[in-house]
């Protein structure tokens, strides 16, 4: 079980290959990822269909949102929730946020109002920062809304000076990590700062990125993935960053051509798309020198046909988790250390921080080659859940390692291989599908007495939620259920199959036997 037992002697202990570096994480976020601004003033930063933006502009466009939100009541240690698409207001608003001191907490755009309005309850946001098209869902009365395609208060105004600290937070995602309902994930200054120089420091960083790359951004900036390795790291290296809204082929295509696009950072699905989809052809994609998948399993097939598709591109992967601040491992650098990262791979733990991989029955941790539970530590990872102490302790242990919920081991070359995931998280296409969440909406149907919510292996998405339903009426039909959840849930989190049964497997102590109903899907042995 996920029992957190510590051991101190005879650990195995990874460490990275790259040696260590000094951190500079006594130093705010914002400062830390606009350090390049003096020499890069005119180079690009952001790039948004017809918008584009110098850092010299991005810089100053993030000062005035920073005084006006100061105007408006924002201080240190408030939080805001931005609810938008990737724009380059999203960077404004969450690098002015840190300027204030404030907490910046991120939302799906697609959220049901439902969705919205449990982690605006939870985070404690002062202030909503959207778009008209979805003011709608934000039912607080109370709260200060600013919509960003409407005319704003140009008036002059000041941006204070504000003492932050290392461990003052500064992005609050949501994640459900290894249990239950998603939770904000407290991640520090310092803890972000770390993240980036771990990735864009010393002689041989892991992402090396420059700045001539023109980064794609299509990956949303709600999600840790993109806004620390997109949008954070860029930043700090000095590169451009490609925003695009949505994912849609063509228009991928076109902003990669155009743009001269050298790194996508991207999730499975988009690598099936680039190396499957027939359209690829007609565009000229040589500019891209590294495509970076993470936020789920990459199959290896699918490495193979991407590599063929676009030989000169190295392929890598990157592993990462929201409370693991992010990055837990990154395939390894492409400057002095020009070997390739093996097929199926996620790359080899982040400097300054160690991996341990532990027995999930004893809790010791194991050597090569052996799998168990990934557990990291290091300056990186979150402060932890927000006021959730319990859940807190459950994820990082007395002795600081954070439990991942991910099995897996690391082989000769200390190159990390993930194979199951412990943990009851389902990802569709890389976005989270917590079932505890659709098991407590789906048990407030008057006719359900019961549910489990488990996963089922599909080939392009990953996964896909499937729900075990104990009906206390027998009109109950699969429909109704689907219909019931759906209009309640963003689109990723649909249900995709409903089976009803007649009890759901429990431990003595009343867990859901979620093995068991995973094991049944796979035989398809299901009653009815
Ligand atoms: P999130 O907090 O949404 O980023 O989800 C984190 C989880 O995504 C991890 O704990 C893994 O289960 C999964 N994940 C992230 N990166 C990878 C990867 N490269 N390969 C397989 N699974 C991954």
């Amino acid at each position: 079980g996920l029992e957190l037992n510590n051991i101190s002697s005879s650990t195995h202990i990874f460490r990275s290959k790259l040696p260590d570096i000094p951190l500079p994480n006594n130093m705010p976020l914002h400062k830390y990822c606009f350090l390049k601004l003096p020499e890069n003033a005119d180079r690009p930063c952001l790039i948004a269909g017809e918008r584009s933006y110098t850092y010299g502009e991005t810089h100053l466009a993030t000062r005035k949102v920073a005084a006006s939100m100061s105007k408006m009541g924002i201080q240190k240690g408030d939080a805001i929730m931005i609810l938008l698409p990737n724009s380059p207001e999203f960077v404004f608003y969450f690098m002015a946020a840190s300027m204030l001191g404030a907490i910046a907490t991120t939302a799906n755009p697609f959220y049901t109002a439902a969705e919205i309005s449990k982690q605006l309850a939870a985070s404690k946001a002062k202030l909503v920062v959207t778009r008209s098209a979805y003011v709608h869902k934000v039912g607080e009365k109370c709260l200060k809304v600013v919509t960003v395609d409407e005319p704003q208060d140009e008036s002059e105004s000041e941006v204070p000076e504000v003492d932050i600290w290392p461990e003052d937070p500064v992005a609050l995602p949501f994640s459900s990590g290894t249990t239950g309902l998603a939770k904000g994930v407290v991640l520090t200054h310092k803890s972000m700062v770390t993240s980036v120089a771990q990735q864009m420091e010393g002689e041989n960083p892991n992402l090396y990125l420059k700045e001539e790359d023109v980064v794609l951004c299509v990956l949303p900036l709600f999600h840790i993935f993109s806004m620390h390795s997109v949008m954070m790291c860029s930043l700090r290296a000095g590169s451009g960053i490609l925003l695009m809204e949505k994912f849609e082929i063509k228009g991928l295509l076109e902003g990669i051509e155009r743009h001269r696009v050298s790194v996508a950072m991207v999730v499975p699905p988009l690598v099936e798309a680039l190396a499957n989809n027939p359209a690829v052809e007609e565009y000229d994609l040589s500019s891209i020198r590294l495509i970076m998948s993470g936020a789920a399993p990459l199959g290896e097939q699918l490495e193979e046909v991407m590599r063929k598709r676009l030989p000169k591109a190295i392929l890598g992967q990157g592993y990462g988790m929201t409370e693991g601040g992010p990055v837990i491992g990154m395939c390894l650098g492409f400057a002095k250390y020009p070997y390739r990262t093996k097929r199926g791979s996620c790359g080899s733990v982040v400097r300054n921080a160690e991996m341990k991989v532990i027995d999930t029955e004893s809790g010791n941790s194991v050597g090569r080659k052996e799998a168990g539970e990934i557990c990291i530590r290091g300056p990186q990872i979150m402060k932890g859940y927000l006021n959730d102490e319990k859940a807190t302790k459950g994820a990082i242990d007395t002795e600081g390692w954070l439990h991942t919920g991910d099995i897996g081991y690391v082989d000769e070359d200390d190159e990390i291989f993930l194979i199951d995931r412990l943990k009851e998280l389902i990802k569709y296409k890389g976005f989270q599908v917590p079932p505890a969440e659709l098991e407590h909406l789906l048990i407030t149907h008057p006719s359900i007495s019961d549910a489990a919510v488990v996963p089922q292996n599909h080939h392009s998405a990953g996964q896909l939620p499937v729900a075990f339903v104990v009906a206390s009426q027998s009109h109950l039909t699969e429909q109704a259920v689907k219909d019931f959840i759906a209009k309640q849930v963003v689109f990723y989190k649909r249900l995709h199959k409903v089976y009803f049964v007649n009890a759901i497997p429990k431990s003595p102590t009343g867990k859901i036997l979620r093995k068991e109903l995973r094991a049944k899907l796979a035989s398809n042995d299901i009653e009815r």
